[in-house]
Order: C-alpha cells, then sequence, then structure tokens
C-alpha cells in the first residue's frame, strides 16, 4: 500500500512528488472503525473509508492517538468506479407526497419544471448522475 501522509505537505505546497505520480485521491483509513469506533473521533469514524481529493482531505492525525492513514487511489470514474445513492424517498414521500405540507414551496417549484410524483425515478436518477459527476471533478465539500 501506497501511503500518502509522508508526502502530504509536499503535494498540498503544490510540489508534484514522482512517488504520487498521476494520483490525486486518496482514501482515509481509520485502523480502528470495527473495533473502537463508538469511542472514537466522530470526524475520524465518519472519514472512514471516504475517497478524498488529497488537497481537499484534512491532514492526519485529527486529535492525539490518532492513527488514521491515507492510501492513494485512481482518480474515481463516474457510474464505474464512483456512483451516487439518492434515496427515492425524497421524491415520493417528501417533495410530493400529497399529506406533506411544509415542503409546498418545493413542491411548487418541482411542478412548475413539469415534475410530479410519476418522475421520482427519473429525478433520483438525475439527481444521483449530477451528484457522482460534480464529486468525481472534486466539486464536493466535507460535510465534518
Ligand atoms: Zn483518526
Amino acid at each position: 500500500m501506497l501511503r500518502a501522509l509522508e508526502i502530504f505537505e509536499e503535494k498540498k505546497g503544490g510540489v508534484k512528488s514522482e512517488k504520487v505520480a498521476g494520483k490525486n485521491w486518496v482514501r482515509w483509513i481509520h485502523p480502528k472503525a470495527d473495533s473502537t469506533a463508538i469511542t472514537h473521533c466522530t470526524k475520524c469514524v465518519a472519514l472512514e473509508d471516504c475517497w478524498l481529493l488529497l488537497r481537499k482531505c484534512p491532514k492526519p492525525p485529527l486529535h492525539t492517538r490518532c492513527d488514521c492513514e491515507l492510501e492513494f487511489i485512481d482518480d474515481p470514474i463516474a457510474g464505474i468506479t464512483a456512483s451516487g445513492n439518492c434515496a427515492i424517498e425524497k421524491f415520493e414521500k417528501y417533495i410530493f407526497h400529497p399529506s406533506i405540507l411544509k415542503n409546498l414551496g418545493k413542491k411548487k417549484l418541482f411542478g412548475e419544471w413539469g415534475y410530479d410524483i410519476m418522475d421520482s425515478k427519473y429525478l433520483k436518477s438525475e439527481f444521483e448522475k449530477q451528484a457522482v459527476a460534480r464529486y468525481v471533478s472534486g466539486e464536493y465539500e466535507l460535510g465534518v
């Protein structure tokens, strides 16, 4: 496994290392994810197995005794090695649900665009396609 941590600063500073030629993405490895996840740092647990652009990746260690590591990976490819997941319930049981009234603004907006509950599968698919395209191009923000 090629470790990213030792050259993290070098790469982040804009100097491309020969060790990582062509590698811009890393996978976050949280070695204790299975055994001590409950008592471990919530950020580390949330980052476990995430694929991140090196330039947008937090630098481990995130805290005292953090033993997380980064592993270089191939660039994710939309629809092949990276996929999106949007719950269809977002549309069927929220936006277009007839008895939910707290989202009338969204319901009205989607209606003006010509969508209704019958389009939920299409919207789910389109949201997933657009999300993964943005993700693999580095257009994402970490929520941790
Ligand atoms: Zn950690």
